[in-house]
Parts: C-alpha cells; sequence; structure tokens
C-alpha cells in the first residue's frame, strides 16, 4: 500500500469525522505531507485539544462502517453547484481555479470530497492513526486570507510502525533546541529585540565560541586566508552582483547621508573586492578566502523556527577561486573536510544531492556540463552516494548540498558546494594565464557547517544537551561537601582553570543532593565532589555523566585525563 494513498484517504475520514461532529465547519484541502496527512478547516470556535480523541473516536466508526472510496467524474458547473449548496465556499472557490473541464469527487459514505484522487478501496483499510496537533493556518497560505484550523495526523499500515514513529516525535520533543536552549540557558529571543535574533547567554556564546574556534583553526591549516568585509555596503555592489535585483525582499536597506546602503545577506561581495584589489596570476591560484561572515536576512516571521530559520546568523563561508584544471580537486578538499568535521562533531551519517541547471538559468551549456561533471566526479572518487535534484540548482550554477543526520535519523542542512558563472561575470574577475592574456576564474561558494545557528541547534538536539567534554561550556562541576572545605574547592577551582579546563564551583549554601542533582540537570560531563577526606589528602572524588562514579583523584591526574579526552576527539 502506498503511504501517501493511505495518508490522504485518512485525512478524509477525519474530515467525514468532523463533518459528522460539528455539521457547520467548512472544508479546506486535506493533503498527505512527509510524515503524515493534514486537514484544514473553517470553523467559528476553536478546536480544543482534548476534540482530537472524540474525532478519533468518531474516526473508528467510520472506518468500522468500512465505507467504500468511490470516485465519481462531474462537470466543472456541476461540482460548482454540489459544493456550494453544501455550503463548502472554499471548495467551491477551488473548482473555480481548476482549469479542465472536469473534475473528479470522491465519496465515502455520506461524505462528499473534492479530490484528484487516488484513494484506498474502503475506510476499512485505514489501520494505524494518530491525529497529533492543531495549528492556525491561512487559506492557501496567504495572510489577508482567513484563517483556518489545520488538524495534522499521521497514519502507517501497522501498529508497530505507528508506536514507533510516536516514540520518535517524542524523543524529539525532549531534544528540542528551543526547550533545551533555555534549560541550560544556552540562548533567548527577546520581543524587544525582535524575531529571529538570538541573544546567546555566557554558556550559549562559548559554545559558539568553542564551534568558531575549531572550524577557523581548520581553515587555516587547511590552505585558506582569513578576510573581514564590513556588515554594510553601498547598493551599488548589491546592484553589481545582482542581490538588488533578484533578492532585494530578503535584504534590510536603509540610507546614509543621502546615500543607500543594505546589509549584507551574503558574504560573497567582500571577498570578491579583496581578489579584485590586485592583479592576479595563474601561480595565485587557487585562492582561499575564509570569513565567518554574520548575514542578516528578512525571512517571513511565519517561518522563523528556534535557531533553525533566524533573521541574523554567521556562516563559516568561503569563496575558492581556482582554475578550471582545479575545480574537481577544489571540490574533493571541501568533501574531506565536511566528513572529517562531521566526524569531529560526532555525526556519522549524512545525505548528498546535487541540484542540476534550472530552466531559467545562465552560463553555456558547456560550462554546466564541466561543473556538473567536477561535483559529481568528486563525490564518486569519494564513493559517496548522491541524488540528484534535477532542474533544482540555482540559476547561476550547480551545487552539492550536504544534509547531516542526527542520532534520530533526521536531516539538518549544513554544507554547500555551490558552482558560480555569475558572479565572476558581473564583477569582471580576471587572473593572468600562462600566456600573459586574461581569464575568468571559476569561483565555488562554499560552506561547511552552513550556519553556525543552525549547526548549534543540530548539535543540541543531536546530543540531546549532553554534549561531549570538548564541546561543553561548563565541563568541570565543583561541588563542596560544606562550608569547611571551601578554601580548598576554590584551590581545585583555579587549578583546573589554569590548565584550560572549564571549571565552576558551586559555592551556594546548598545541600550536597541538590548541587549534584542540578549539575546533572545541567548536563555537565564531570562532577567532582570535595569533601575533608579529600582536602587532606588534595585529591577529587569523580563522578562521570557517561561513566558513574569513578573513584578518587588526584587533581593533576583529573586534568591530564581530560586534557587526554579532549585531545582524542579533537586532533
Ligand atoms: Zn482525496
Ligand atoms: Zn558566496
Amino acid at each position: 500500500m502506498d503511504l501517501s494513498t493511505l495518508r490522504h484517504s485518512t485525512s478524509h475520514v477525519m474530515a467525514q469525522a468532523v463533518k459528522q461532529l460539528w455539521p457547520g465547519a467548512k472544508l479546506g484541502i486535506g493533503p498527505s505531507i512527509e510524515d503524515g496527512f493534514y486537514y484544514d478547516f473553517d470553523k467559528p470556535e476553536p478546536f480544543e485539544p482534548e476534540d482530537l480523541a472524540i474525532i478519533e473516536d468518531k474516526m473508528r466508526d467510520i472506518i468500522k462502517a468500512n465505507h467504500k472510496f468511490e470516485r465519481q467524474e462531474m462537470k466543472k458547473e456541476e461540482a460548482l453547484k454540489l459544493f456550494t449548496k453544501m455550503g463548502e465556499t472554499y471548495k467551491a472557490g477551488l473548482i473555480k481555479e481548476i482549469p479542465e473541464e472536469k473534475v473528479t469527487i470522491y465519496k465515502s459514505g455520506d461524505f462528499v470530497d473534492l479530490c484528484r484522487g487516488p484513494h484506498i478501496e474502503s475506510t476499512g483499510k485505514v489501520r494505524a492513526f494518530k491525529l497529533l496537533s492543531i495549528a492556525g493556518a491561512y487559506w492557501h497560505g496567504i495572510e489577508t486570507n482567513p484563517m483556518l484550523q489545520r488538524i495534522y495526523g499521521t497514519a502507517f499500515e501497522t501498529e508497530e510502525e505507528l508506536a514507533n514513529y510516536l516514540l520518535l516525535i517524542e524523543e524529539a520533543k525532549k531534544r528540542d533546541h528551543r526547550v533545551l536552549g533555555k534549560q541550560l540557558e544556552y540562548f533567548s529571543f527577546n520581543e524587544e529585540v525582535g524575531p529571529g535574533l538570538v541573544l546567546y547567554h555566557p554558556k550559549g556564546a562559548m559554545l559558539r565560541y568553542l564551534i568558531e574556534d575549531y572550524i577557523r583553526k581548520q581553515h587555516l591549516k587547511r590552505g585558506y586566508e582569513l578576510v573581514v568585509g564590513p556588515h554594510i555596503m553601498k547598493s551599488d555592489i548589491w546592484i553589481q552582483s545582482g542581490h538588488y535585483e533578484y533578492y532585494k525582499e530578503n535584504m534590510y536597506i536603509f540610507k546614509i547621508e543621502g546615500q543607500e546602503y543594505a546589509i549584507k545577506p551574503m558574504n560573497c561581495p567582500g571577498h570578491i573586492l579583496v581578489y579584485k584589489s590586485k592583479t592576479r596570476s595563474y601561480r595565485d591560484l587557487p585562492i582561499r578566502y575564509f570569513e565567518l561572515g554574520t548575514v542578516y536576512r528578512n525571512e517571513k516571521s511565519g517561518v522563523l523556527h528556534g535557531l533553525l530559520r533566524v533573521r541574523g546568523f554567521t556562516q563559516d563561508d568561503a569563496h575558492i577561486f581556482c582554475l578550471r584544471t582545479q575545480v574537481e580537486e577544489e571540490i574533493i578538499r571541501v568533501i574531506d573536510f565536511v566528513i572529517d568535521t562531521l566526524n569531529v562533531f560526532g555525526f556519522d551519517d549524512f545525505a548528498v544531492e546535487i541540484s542540476t541547471r534550472p530552466v531559467k538559468s545562465i552560463g553555456n551549456d558547456e560550462d554546466w556540463d564541466a561543473a556538473h561533471h567536477a561535483l559529481s566526479n568528486a563525490l564518486k572518487k569519494k564513493y559517496i552516494r548522491y541524488s540528484v535534484n534535477e532542474g533544482e540548482g540555482a540559476f547561476y550554477g550547480p551545487k552539492i548540498d550536504i544534509k547531516l543526520r542526527d542520532a534520530l535519523k533526521r536531516e539538518w542542512q549544513c554544507a554547500t558546494i555551490q558552482c558560480d558563472f555569475a558572479l565572476p561575470e558581473r564583477f569582471d574577475l580576471k587572473y593572468i594565464g600562462e600566456d600573459g592574456k586574461e581569464y575568468r576564474p571559476i569561483m565555488l561558494h562554499r560552506v561547511i557547517l552552513g550556519s553556525v545557528e543552525r549547526f548549534t541547534g543540530a548539535l543540541i538536539e543531536h546530543f540531546g544537551g549532553a554534549l561531549p567534554l570538548w564541546l561543553s561550556p561548563t565541563q568541570v562541576a565543583i561541588i563542596p561537601v560544606s562550608e569547611k572545605v571551601m578554601s580548598y574547592a576554590k584551590k581545585v577551582e583555579r587549578m583546573l582553570v589554569e590548565s584550560g579546563i572549564r571549571a565552576s564551583l558551586d559555592s551556594r549554601n546548598e545541600r550536597l543532593q541538590k548541587k549534584i542533582r542540578d549539575a546533572e540537570v545541567e548536563k555537565i560531563p564531570y562532577m567532582v565532589v570535595v569533601g575533608e577526606k579529600e582536602a587532606a589528602e588534595q585529591s577529587l572524588s569523580i563522578r562521570s555523566k557517561a561513566q558513574g562514579e569513578m573513584g578518587r583523584l588526584m587533581t593533576d591526574e583529573f586534568i591530564q585525563m581530560l586534557q587526554k579526552e579532549v585531545k582524542e576527539k579533537v586532533k
């Protein structure tokens, strides 16, 4: 059985149940989606969470009745009359938008729906389903249209598959980086600041520093040079780059002393202008410029989501200017960089996609073919499997997208390697070839982590907030048993901090159990408990989050142990 047909058919059953319970509710649309289905309703009173169980009960009756899904073709005018008579104004609106002369409707019992199908044979074939949530949704997704109520649900062929899926979404809820980010005091959003703009608190800022520090050093090891561009540039630059024409609605534009400027939505122009600052020879190439570049994009407030979709974020962005003959080698180097990085951060699974030439695009066939071959050959040489998104590339060149898979097998967009035929033309980029003539370099845009914000969100959810030692903002909680050993506890803290270990002393006047419990909630990798015995022998009682009680160690032994653990991870 096709899962999307099953799910869509289940959405009919749900709509039928809703209509039986609330005959005045009007129908919107009810498609199957990636993990289930939804149906939109226009109903004056809001659905309450407890309504879901009531609807489910009614659905079970409909499933039991085993109504056949009957397909019927109908003239458009006839269908329009039928749905208008039923008061289904949204359906009537949809019929008017259909260009064909005939439409199809599906009947199951007393329920009639405008629908292309296909459907399962009868309602009795629905076995395992669950209604999940209620949300608001504008008709056709347009903000000036009425707000409908959307009920999400899912369906599977077996109860077991459904149970596994429900377990997964429960686990995903627990790992939600928005929840953990708040609980662990990593970051917050503030209405006074504006939506989609992240405030990093000390622990979140430390995590970000650790990620950025690692990735910056890696770039230097791999032959990149650091550059830094300004956050605002005159609009003329964005006109030349094409952003003004193609990307303006996403940009923040303003005037200073009569001159128009824009906040950068991308880092490319800055790097290009550094390249252009002097004459380049073929001997200088490849040139690889890297910047942890913060960009601002005016995303619609409706799509903002925690750290995943924000209005201000930082990319680990680089631009590679190279010869045609160097493209494949450069792409291989980037792929190696991505795989090594994902491994270090604890991700061992990813999915790769190549997006090819769209209908509307610039550049000649020869360039597109060459770029496509360079991308696919690089993947083949690394024995990496990939899927192809035909026609999904940018208008200015093909690209590779790499999505990491987290512990729950969910995909997160991270790295992109993008060939660009447009910007070298627009900015008239050149190098002097071996024959003394001028040529255009090839330009690659690439990110490894992608958005540092999104990557941070992925890390938090992948580890459920329990970050590995090298990434933990606080690595060690020092817990003194009593006030009497406070001076020893302070000495331990000083020794750890001086050795580069992120330790924090819990000097609160709280019970020992409470302090231990709080360090656990904070998901700190190591706790050291110090009492009079430890103070007398200058030792520590170690408790590891991963391994439990580890007995007593001398302070310098403990320091060496932590340093070794970090070194093994981060080479
Ligand atoms: Zn249908
Ligand atoms: Zn770029």
